[in-house]
């Protein structure tokens, strides 16, 4: 088996741009690892968020939101075979740390390690002649080919198309386990999402998966204030006309409600989360705000006399081996609606329209076939 070529979505560092390029060598799968054929991937946030702040980083295929088919395994790779339908991961556990042993693996050391765009080893299995290319988030899904450790990739069953299932792999894990995971939103329980592309669309398929009674959603978008209705959203709130703290006060009997999400990614909205929660009451950091943001509040009132809480959490916090398979089979049962999540598809030629969206805040998910 020789390296391969593939085409794919480079990001290079001297313009912040993404060319197409059918030159990108994928390398053989190693002991462990698996090369996979990839068929569709989702265009995310944080992918956004990387290529805005490229300037001088190395050339690098971005995208963590795919799905596709095994094309070959590397040596002693046992639960998957060539022909496997498979979601790729960004975050796969070790299964050894500190924090893996304790059921935590979206904080696995090892794994954490997929934001430098390297394997575990500091090697990529992308080039470009001599130039080592970067793996995007652990997958590097703008590409029609790649190569993850077998622990990365998740097999899903051959009924599953491929075009849907991709967004479970970044959006639907992250909202969706914010919700059961991480917070453990109990039937009854009212909650507000504070915006609403992928990762929000998905927290709000969540509270309505695990029975909570009101589900108030805010978003300056109209499209998906319409969209969250149909997800399920029992108010929609348009944050740039109203109070979003006073009216989630107002719907509540003047208590607050007792979980708010922020998916939105932004310090404010995590202050809005705090002030929108009833005394006790659980506020959710989900969306990736940038580094140099900061929140300011009165720890005493918070968290003192009021005993609020405000937590954190990574890709739904849920270990994906699991996860994917249990959100598929909601899927499967009516429960978890991913085809009107999908708003936008584009070929990998239109890739940068898939950016525009994101951009201009249009839909919810756009997603890339790489066919
Ligand atoms: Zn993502
Ligand atoms: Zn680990």
């Amino acid at each position: 088996m020789s390296p391969r070529t593939g085409r794919a979505a480079l990001l290079t560092g001297d313009d912040g741009m993404l060319s197409i390029i059918s030159d990108l060598e994928v390398a053989d799968p190693r002991p462990g690892e698996v090369r996979v054929d990839v068929s569709h991937c989702g265009v995310c946030h944080s992918d956004l968020t990387l290529l805005e702040n490229s300037t001088g980083v190395p050339p690098i295929v971005l995208g963590h939101e795919a799905a596709g088919v095994v094309e070959a395994v590397g040596e002693g790779v046992a639960r998957l075979s060539p022909g496997d339908k498979v979601m790729l991961t960004p975050l796969g556990p070790c299964g050894r740390c500190y924090y893996c042993v304790r059921n935590q693996p979206t904080i696995c050391v090892e794994a954490q390690g997929f934001v430098s765009g390297l394997l575990s080893d500091g090697t990529t299995p992308f080039h470009r002649g001599e130039e080592p290319v970067l793996q995007g988030l652990g997958v590097g899904g703008f590409s029609t080919r790649t190569v993850v450790p077998e622990r990365n990739a998740v097999r899903i069953d051959d009924d599953v198309p491929l075009d849907i299932a991709c967004v479970i792999g970044c959006a639907v894990q992250t909202g969706v386990g914010a919700v059961l995971n991480a917070a453990s939103v109990e039937p009854g329980a009212t909650v507000l999402i504070m915006g609403l592309g992928g990762i929000g669309a998905s927290a709000l398929q969540g509270a309505r998966i695990a029975g909570a009674a009101r589900i108030i959603a805010s978003d300056p978008v109209p499209e998906r204030r319409q969209l969250a209705e149909h997800f399920g959203a029992t108010d929609v709130i348009d944050p740039s006309s109203s109070d979003v703290v006073a009216v989630a006060r107002e719907l509540t009997n003047e208590i607050g409600v007792d979980y708010a999400f922020d998916t939105a990614g932004s310090s404010a909205v995590v202050e809005q989360g705090l002030s929108a929660t009833r005394i006790g009451g659980t506020t959710v950091m989900v969306g990736a705000p940038s580094f140099d943001q900061n929140i300011t509040i009165s720890p005493a009132l918070m968290f003192m006399l009021h005993e609020k809480r405000l937590i954190g959490t990574m890709l739904g916090s849920g270990h994906s081996h699991h996860e994917v398979p249990r959100l598929v089979e909601l899927w499967r049962a009516g429960r978890l609606d991913l085809e009107s999540m999908i708003t936008h598809r584009h070929g990998l030629d239109e890739i940068n329209d898939g950016f525009d969206n994101l951009r201009a805040h249009i839909g919810i998910r756009s997603v890339i076939s790489l066919g």
